[in-house]
């Protein structure tokens, strides 16, 4: 029984229904919490309520994540819009959140269908305090750095995220680190972390952030954890023990996964990290570069864990690029006549860096051993391109219910429901969220176990799922299908 927007009472199944109570026929189908998505890069997008997660069944969603966030600006707001919209797709828009209450204030109105919550993006406020210039800030600019990390958490930002795998957030001294995690520590606050590798270095990635929880006492979640390439695929039983032992030593450590075997990203992604100082147009310049542009190659060919033909072009800046969306980088190149290294920084070039891809990284035995451990929370990583997203924005949560748990049975249907809710909800500490119990909000899923399923393809991504039957928010009923 629900009122006020709480779950008041949970009633036998022949109770008679209270006098004035509606009663909503739900035979046959299970009743979950609200499914929360602590992983997502939906924070601009979510303030257009784009339909992408409603749909889904989710109801809280944790922005800010992998080192971008939408606040804090400081004076540098354009420079700001420039890292972070390479994530969060915020197009043309010129948002200017200069705090976390602002930007939170804004979310909590503007998104009617989802609970927002954020963590600071290590890399955002870099460049808010230092622009997108790599290496160590000065003492003043950490100084200021530190300042706007603590106003953001007394503000009510949940966290903070390094993002190591993209500049300048990756440039950032062991030192300053450091610092962000015993800031964190001593607030209360999760430090997650998009890892400086999940490919050839993921064991010494997932040591130095180990290391850094020791030292500073923070409370670690590592980000979309999963092995990348084949030639690194034995490294995984070996990450997962090195987490294992850590909380047997006392580290809060805990790590989240994505249901999928492909990941996506931005092209950039792919280049040597000193490629990006300075921004787009210092990148446009080394890649025109012929020396440098030689290094670079020669840097990305031992570097690079996958195979040219496991990664698909998903969005480009520019529409002239568009027909190029859908294909692999290895088969453009062919038609093209070009060499599968110099294809995709010359189009680099021509997009000026705004290109993002959908890569093909995991085996199945990987996928199914992080899904199924008890450490892992399900997320989508879902992030907007204009062009072709990756399906996991428009299907996660069913394909966990539907595909991994009914189909294969990787999981039971309450562990999965659970990965989705309780556990995230507990990890994070969205109080009132993630369980069917008295005093609870009444953000509910209805749907059908024997029916629920994505239809987001990596072809045909934005489609709705099948099974999900209602979607309430304190009660009132905001999406179906
Ligand atoms: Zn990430």
């Amino acid at each position: 029984m629900v009122k006020d927007g709480r779950i008041e009472a949970l009633l036998p199944a022949d109770a008679a229904a209270p006098a004035g109570c509606s009663v909503v026929e739900s035979q046959g189908l299970a009743l979950a919490p609200g499914f929360i998505d602590v992983h997502s890069h939906s924070d601009i997008r979510l303030l257009h309520r784009h339909p992408a997660k409603t749909d889904q069944g989710v109801t809280a969603e944790v922005v800010g994540n992998c080192g971008f966030s939408a606040f804090p600006c400081g004076a540098r707001a354009p420079e700001v819009r420039a890292y972070s919209n390479a994530i969060l797709s915020g197009g043309e828009e010129a948002w200017e959140w200069q705090n976390a209450k602002a930007y939170l204030r804004d979310a909590e109105s503007r998104s009617a269908n989802c609970h927002v919550q954020s963590l600071v993006g290590h890399g955002t406020l870099r460049t808010a305090v230092a622009g997108a210039r790599q290496g160590a800030l000065t003492a003043s600019e950490l100084d200021q750095s530190l300042g706007l990390l603590r106003e953001s958490f007394e503000q009510g930002a949940t966290g903070v995220s390094t993002g190591l795998m993209y500049a300048p957030g990756s440039s950032a001294p062991r030192e300053e680190l450091l610092e962000i995690c015993r800031l964190s520590a001593r607030m209360d606050k999760i430090c997650t972390t998009h890892m400086r590798s999940y490919s050839d270095d993921l064991l010494a990635s997932i040591q130095e952030q180990l290391d850094l929880a020791k030292e500073s006492g923070c409370r670690l979640q590592i980000s979309h954890l999963q092995t990348v390439g084949r030639r690194n695929w034995d490294k995984q039983a070996r990450a997962l023990e090195l987490l294992e032992q850590a909380r047997v030593q006392g580290i809060d450590v805990e790590f989240d996964s994505y249901p999928y075997l492909a990941g996506s990203t931005v092209m950039t992604q792919l280049l040597p990290q000193w490629t990006l100082d300075g921004g787009a147009a210092a990148m446009v310049a080394r890649l025109t570069d012929v020396a440098q542009r030689q290094q670079i190659q020669r840097e990305m060919r031992t570097a690079m864990p996958q195979r040219w033909s496991d990664i698909f072009v998903a969005g480009t800046g520019s529409a002239k690029n568009e027909p190029l969306v859908g294909k692999d980088v290895e088969t453009l190149a062919a038609a093209a006549g070009k060499d599968p290294g110099e294809f995709a920084l010359d189009l680099l070039v021509e997009e000026e860096g705004q290109v993002s891809i959908v890569s093909f990284n995991q085996s199945e035995e990987n996928l199914r051993a992080l899904l199924t451990h008890p450490l892992c929370t399900v997320i989508s990583d879902g992030f907007y391109v204009k062009g072709r997203p990756h399906p996991r924005l428009y299907g996660t949560f069913p394909s966990l219910l539907g595909d991994m748990a009914r189909d294969r049975g990787w999981l039971t249907m309450a562990e999965a429901v659970y990965r989705i809710t309780g556990k995230p909800a507990e990890r994070f500490r969205l109080s009132g969220r993630g369980r069917i119990a008295p005093g609870y909000l009444a953000d509910l899923v209805l749907f059908d176990p024997a029916t629920i399923a994505s239809r987001a393809t990596y072809d045909d991504p934005e489609q709705a799922p099948k099974g999900i039957h209602a979607v309430y928010r304190g009660g009132e009923r905001i999406g179906t299908h």
